[in-house]
């Protein structure tokens, strides 16, 4: 079959649904491709670089006539009359806000997958353009943040003086959210962030950012992992919080989205109590903006000199990478469609993950598609075995003879044992508490780190014990045995489960 890339018709955009790499591995599947000539120059993939990919490059015509056409935003109506009635057609169609265009795709007779309803479940996440463009969208955010912020991110000692990191606050730790956290980080901005749902502070925590805490203002962890509108006390209590952090930040991103829909969180009084020189990136500009001040599409300065940021063309900012990711997404999908890898595309309705994408098949409307249960689901409530009733009192009492008795023991032990053991005794004792304390304090983010360290220490313990074996005392050769053993464990096992994850990021593209 023959899949078609033509060149985006919305003004000013600059993605493509392929690239060249993309392109090869579509052609790799088996099926015959044409790129429309010019479409990947907004994104600097020249038509010479398609054609070495082993794609053609055609005229509109050509492309709109393929047996599979894969774009990236919505059809015009005139663009979908140029698709042949049977085809199949690939491409974000907001089938929910667009009736219209569904009964356009209907009428027209085709085959319409929506890119933009892909299930968040775990399966379909390598399809999910949705999330690939609200992560280059955070980070993006983030970029044109430091472009208007009139100072570093990174706070500096200069023989001039110390200037002091930006303080970046960030409402919503969504996709968008988690890679505006990611991108202020790396930076070197101090990062606070908020999120109604309250699963996600481990994530903010991992990602080196402080989780603001408004326990009230919390919602319960949901069934289908997303937010739900707040309660009106609910709205006053984070009002109150997003005063206090955005009157105390440089830089606010915000990007809360509630099932589609963009609430307010910052309101004008609140940016009338920021700094001068603060800025907002509203990143639901699109959808009317989580600030009240935002104009979708512009950059607008207050009266009191916040500027807020509300474009809603972020990822068409980073035209390349976004391209690449949105294209392997799409090679993603068509590897799901093509089961047999020979670039014949075959639909399989009771999949819920195609049947989720379906708005029509073959002029018959599908949308909406039933529901599907998502990954995101509430822990199971393990059942609580009642148990007998103990006597508190003579549990205290157990614990404290238990002690005396192991204290008694330890005693006895070092008095009986050769001098030189106390000493290390001491130091063993000690490196435990110390130990336990250090690692139990250290945050998320550097247990890797943590866990070379503790590589190192195996290490020191391998050779330690290596040297000991073959002496004369048995019970030295023993426990030497016994201490090479399981330092090796965690050496070897720690080359393990890194190789592993290491393999968790590797992408083909
Ligand atoms: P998401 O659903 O993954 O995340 C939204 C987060 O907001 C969720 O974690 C939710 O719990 C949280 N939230 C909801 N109400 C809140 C509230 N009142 N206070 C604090 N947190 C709240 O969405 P996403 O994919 O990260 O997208 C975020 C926004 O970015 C959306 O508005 C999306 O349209 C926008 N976006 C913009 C562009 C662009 O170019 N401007 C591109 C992609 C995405």
């Amino acid at each position: 079959m023959r899949i078609g890339i033509p060149t985006e018709s919305r003004s000013g955009e600059r993605l493509v649904a392929a690239t060249p790499r993309t392109v090869a591995r579509l052609v790799a599947l088996g099926y015959d491709v044409v790129v429309q000539r010019g479409a990947g120059d907004g994104a600097t993939f020249g038509p010479g670089a398609y054609e070495v990919a082993g794609a053609r490059t055609g005229d509109a015509d050509e492309v709109w006539a393929a047996d599979v056409v894969a774009k990236v935003n919505p059809p015009t109506a005139e663009e979908v009359r140029a698709l042949r009635p049977g085809a199949v057609l690939v491409a974000m169609l907001s089938p929910a806000t667009r009736p219209e265009l569904v009964e356009e795709l209907h009428a027209r007779g085709v085959t319409a997958l929506a890119l933009d309803a892909v299930p968040r479940v775990s399966r379909a996440q390598a399809l999910d353009v949705l999330s690939t463009l609200s992560n280059v969208a955070g980070y993006r955010a983030v970029v044109e943040a430091a472009q208007v912020y009139g100072g570093m991110f990174t706070g500096q000692v200069t023989a001039a003086g110390k200037t002091p990191p930006a303080r970046v606050f960030v409402i919503g730790a969504g996709v968008a959210g988690l890679a505006a956290i990611g991108a202020a980080g790396a930076m070197g901005a101090r990062v606070r962030a908020f999120d109604v749902r309250p699963e996600v502070g481990e994530q903010i925590e991992s990602m080196g950012a402080t989780f603001v805490q408004a326990a009230a203002a919390q919602q319960a962890v949901s069934a289908d992992g997303y937010a739900s509108a707040l309660t009106a006390e609910q709205e006053v209590l984070t009002a109150r919080m997003y005063a206090a952090e955005t009157a105390d930040a440089d830089i606010v991103v915000t990007t809360a989205l509630v099932r589609g829909y963009a609430p307010t969180t910052i309101t004008a009084e609140m940016v009338h109590g920021m700094r001068p020189g603060s800025v907002i990136v509203d990143l639901a500009a699109s959808g009317g903006g989580n600030c009240e001040l935002t104009i979708p599409g512009e950059v607008v300065v207050s009266d009191d000199g916040i500027t807020i940021v509300g474009y809603t063309d972020l990822t068409s900012r980073m035209p390349q990478h976004t391209s690449q990711l949105f294209g392997t997404n799409v090679v993603h999908l068509f590897e799901l469609l093509t089961p047999g890898k020979d670039g014949e595309l075959v639909l399989d309705l009771d999949d819920p993950v195609q049947r989720g994408m379906a708005v029509t098949v073959d002029g018959e409307v599908l949308w909406p598609p039933p529901p599907v249960a998502v990954s995101a689901v509430p822990p199971v409530p393990v059942p609580v075995v009642p148990r007998p009733p103990v006597d508190t009192q003579r549990r205290a009492q157990r614990r404290s003879i238990v002690l005396a008795l192991v204290a008694v023991a330890v005693l006895f032990g070092i008095s009986f044992a050769p001098a030189a053991f106390l000493g290390h005794f001491t130091v063993f004792a000690l490196a435990v508490i110390v130990g336990y304390y250090v690692i139990s304090n250290v945050s998320h983010s550097l247990h890797t780190p943590l866990m070379a360290q503790t590589n190192a220490i195996s290490g020191i313990i391998l050779v330690g014990a290596l040297l000991q074996i073959g002496d004369d005392d048995p019970l030295v050769t023993v426990l030497a045995v016994v201490a090479a053993s399981v330092a090796s464990i965690n050496v070897f096992g720690g080359f393990l489960v890194a190789n592993r994850m290491i393999r968790m990021f590797r992408k083909d593209a």
